[in-house]
């Protein structure tokens, strides 16, 4: 099996499918952790990106109820996966800050129907506060999963360029060479269309902070605010991380440059004061997120090409679902 993609997505297949005793090779055509995983908040929300209530609108009730729990069970299994090495975990809980009136009535809902769920979580008038959420630095969680990968298993600097469905197996071009895999799973999120462009993944960027330790304690736990489009954290080494605010440039925060603008830095910075930070800005970035219409990740088989599955389109909370999705991947297969 070729899996192709060394972030969160990629190394989880590999973890699950030498689980199950398959023989696997990922190649990447960077280095593990390039993509979105390398470059992200690291959250471990419960849910989708949307609130408890608005899931329970667009999903349902059973199936938002479902989604949670799965998110609590990617949490928990993803993090004993990594048998305690040192990977920036925190369990304190996360918080989402209340915008204005209507997120404030929304989040409101989002408590009473978490607690009839049997979900932890409170409410304080202005943010609602999961207890069982938490943080990582996902960077090196992604490397402590690749380095339990069998010698070998592993090729960065591999970018493949096509993929044909063949009679037996999937032929996969790579810079000019070729080789057949029995089969391939694509853990290419945003990326994903460059390689297939039937399928329907849109990439989104989102943008970054990071600033130098500061002393005082600026923020108790990772929080999220309008609507999923804020968030900001601190380490406990002072650090403070802020990202988001895509909503204020929404139609021109698209696509697969990862460059950082002048526009969404600038509304960090303000956060920034706003948090009364003292230290510098140290570190600007951006990375590509992959969204879908449903709003959930696309796990299974690639219509039409036989021998060729999908496990993508995180819409923003991959941390939140991938360890999870490339399980039931793997059961499947
Ligand atoms: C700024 C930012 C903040 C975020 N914050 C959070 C957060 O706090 N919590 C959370 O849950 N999620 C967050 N996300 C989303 C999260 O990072 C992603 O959902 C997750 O990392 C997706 O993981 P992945 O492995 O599927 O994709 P990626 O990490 O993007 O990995 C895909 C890999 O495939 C490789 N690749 C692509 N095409 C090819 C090819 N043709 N050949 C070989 N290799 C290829 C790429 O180089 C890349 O390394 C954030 C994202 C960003 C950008």
């Amino acid at each position: 099996m070729l899996v192709i993609g060394g972030g969160i997505t990629g190394v989880s297949v590999l973890h699950h499918l030498r689980a199950r005793g398959f023989d696997g090779v990922l190649v990447e055509r960077a280095h593990i952790a390039a993509g979105a995983s390398g470059r992200n908040a690291g959250f471990l929300l419960a849910g989708v990106a949307d609130n408890y209530a608005e899931a329970v609108r667009i999903f349902g009730r059973s199936r938002a109820r479902e989604i949670w729990q799965l998110t609590l069970e990617n949490h928990a299994t993803m993090i004993e996966a990594v048998q305690a090495r040192p990977v920036g975990y925190r369990r304190l809980g996360s918080a989402t800050l209340a915008s204005g009136d209507k997120e404030a009535a929304q989040l409101a809902e989002s408590w009473q129907l978490l607690q009839e769920d049997g979900f932890e979580a409170t409410w304080d008038g202005r943010r609602l506060v999961n207890p069982r959420d938490g943080e990582v630095n996902p960077a090196t969680l992604v490397g402590a999963l690749a380095r339990q990968a069998q010698p070998d298993a592993i090729r960065e600097g591999v970018n493949v360029t096509a993929i044909e469905a063949a009679t037996s197996g999937v032929v996969v071009h790579a810079d000019g060479a070729e080789c057949r895999a029995g089969s391939v799973i694509l853990a290419t999120n945003a990326y994903t269309p460059q390689l297939l462009e039937q399928v329907a993944i849109q990439p989104r960027r989102a943008q970054m902070l990071a600033s130098s330790p500061d002393a005082a304690r600026l923020c108790d736990v990772p929080t999220y605010s309008h609507f999923g489009y804020r968030y900001w954290r601190q380490l406990p080494s002072g650090e403070v991380l802020i990202g988001g605010w895509r909503d204020t440039a929404y139609d021109v925060e698209v696509g697969y440059d990862e460059r950082p603008t002048p526009a969404i830095q600038s509304h960090l910075d303000a956060q920034l004061k706003r948090m009364g930070a003292e230290g510098e800005v140290t570190h600007r970035w951006a990375g590509t997120m992959g969204f879908t219409e449903s709003g959930l990740p696309l796990v299974g088989p690639v219509d039409g090409m036989p021998n060729v599955y999908l496990c993508a389109g995180f819409n923003g909370h991959g941390m939140g679902f991938a360890f999870i999705s490339a399980k039931r991947l793997v059961d499947s297969l």
